[in-house]
């Protein structure tokens, strides 16, 4: 192994993306029916660049008064929508789909700054997958009836659906592209710190033609989320967020004919056998857990390595990080990006001081970051347990857990030990191991030889705390339809 410090005998010149190219208001306020309309309430809050603390847009805070007017007009629009001819609904999202690939390089800088993540990322992943769902929904629409034979495949009305802010731009198309290529209608709430791309996507969907109320996006927090979770006139809640609000949301809906999606938090487990590929099975390390800076359900954050490879794979993990380039998201050599808001990073904090009370050695990156902004060094955790509260609970944020193990019953008992159950990954050379561990772990993706690898056309979605129902693929239109 080198001792060699990269980054001491090499420094990377910036290649920061321009910012020319993008349009952004000083205020935004709510897509409804069609147009963008002032909020009752008045009140705007700042959505902030977490990489160097700058306000970048103002952004509207949705009332009940707002939410009332946006189901309104998703449930004047959905008698129109429904009958329209599936064909024709599939014409605007295909028209959708190719207007973001128009304008991916700006939303992909939008992205960047919004929530900031590198623009590697956000140009060559969030945004191209976008686009992606739009043009794989629109493809379904006129084929319900194949896609389902012999039922009668309808829509369910108006979806209620709220996303969280590490794929915004993403979420909203998972959730929008297969609710109305189904025919029901829509009211989207983005997350509180990264509303832009949403509010884009409205410029768009306005552009498209899109009959009026089709989709209506409003902006808000918890409390913007509630109002539209518990309102009376809204068919399907479609959520994505943490498991804490996913089982207050199923409480509060509970006894209502509402349908229910959730997507929530995961601890996935990345199993590493001594047959491996070491290098890949690196890469593949840094990718589960440090993609998005951590900031991903199914990240790879508890790493279980087989005992007799765990000396030579630890000290390529710490050679690895220390090659990782963390810093502004907008330049196109950065690895780790912002973390996105101040109360995350407390919580990450919080969770890397839990993990060394607790007596966990930690091993971080030595590097420079930025004075201004969010930012947290890649680390690790070594010498921890089971019982150790950062194994055991989702940090969502770059610090990966190191257990060992030495056999194949060992490490499905340990890594099924949660109670989430949305993601896992494994690294071995033999087919038969794969497929034990593919029908042993309770996971609702298992990657094998790779990890966070997404695609519209596959579902994804967790067992356990980690949620109901699916997104993407088939699966992913099951759920805005009912079938006679
Ligand atoms: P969060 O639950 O705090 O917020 C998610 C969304 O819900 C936001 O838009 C928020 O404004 C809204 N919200 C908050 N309280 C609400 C309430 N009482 N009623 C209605 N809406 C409410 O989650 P977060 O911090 O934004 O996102 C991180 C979490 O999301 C992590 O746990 C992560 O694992 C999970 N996540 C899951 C998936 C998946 O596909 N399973 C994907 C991405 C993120």
């Amino acid at each position: 192994m080198s001792n060699i410090d990269l980054n001491k005998i090499w420094k990377y010149t910036s290649a920061k993306e321009s910012k020319d190219h993008i349009l952004l208001k000083e205020k935004y306020d709510l897509f409804i029916n069609g147009e963008f309309v002032k909020s009752n309430s008045r009140v705007y809050f700042n959505s902030v660049n977490p990489a160097n603390d700058e306000i970048i847009a103002k952004i509207s805070e949705a009332n009940k008064e707002d939410i009332d007017l946006a189901v309104k007009a998703a449930n004047t629009a959905f008698k129109r929508w429904s009958n329209l001819k599936a064909k024709e609904r599939a014409k605007y999202i295909f028209r959708i789909a190719r207007m973001i690939q128009e304008r991916a390089k700006e939303f992909a800088v939008i992205e960047s700054m919004d929530c900031g993540k590198p623009i590697r990322e956000s140009r060559d992943i969030d945004i191209p997958l976008a686009a992606n769902h739009f043009f794989y929904y629109a493809g379904w629409a006129d084929k319900l009836e194949y896609a389902f034979p012999n039922t009668k495949p309808e829509p369910l009305g108006v979806a209620g659906q709220i996303i969280p802010w590490n794929f915004p731009l993403l979420m909203a198309a998972w959730k929008i592209a297969p609710a109305i290529a189904c025919g029901n209608t829509v009211v989207l709430k983005p997350a509180e710190t990264t509303s832009l791309t949403a509010l884009k996507l409205a410029e768009i969907i306005e552009e498209s033609g899109l009959p009026k109320g089709v989709v209506n996006i409003v902006t808000g927090g918890e409390k913007t989320g509630s109002l539209i979770v518990n309102h009376p006139n809204i068919d399907k809640i479609a959520f994505t967020g943490s498991t804490k609000v996913g089982k207050l949301i199923k409480s509060s809906i509970a006894g209502t004919k509402k349908k229910l999606t959730l997507e929530l938090g995961g601890k996935g487990a990345n199993i590493i056998f001594e047959d491996a590929a070491i290098d890949q099975a690196v890469e593949g390390i840094i990718n589960a857990i440090f993609f998005n800076q951590g900031h991903v359900c199914c990240a790879g954050s508890r790493l279980f390595v087989q005992e007799s490879i765990s000396e030579i794979v630890v000290e390529k993990l710490k050679d690895r990080i220390s090659s990782l380039i963390i810093g502004d998201p907008l330049d196109k050599n950065t690895d780790i990006g912002a973390i996105n808001s101040k109360e995350q990073l407390a919580t990450i904090k919080n969770y890397i001081k839990i993990g060394t009370d607790e007596g966990g050695d930690i091993y971080q990156q030595e590097c420079s970051i930025p004075e201004t902004g969010n930012w947290c060094p890649p680390t690790l955790f070594l010498n921890v347990s089971q019982s150790h509260t950062i194994v055991k609970e989702e940090i969502f944020g770059p610090v990966l857990a190191i257990q060992t193990f030495r056999t194949i019953d060992e490490v499905i008992e340990k890594a099924n030990n949660t109670p989430f159950g949305l993601s896992a990954g494994v690294w071995t050379e033999k087919g038969s191991k794969i497929f034990k561990l593919t029908k042993e772990l309770n996971a609702g993706v298992v990657w094998a030889n790779t990890y966070n690898k997404f695609d519209p056309t596959s579902p994804f979605g967790g067992l356990k705390e980690s949620g109901i129902g699916r997104e993407g693929g088939l699966q992913g239109l099951k759920a805005y339809l009912k079938f006679k």
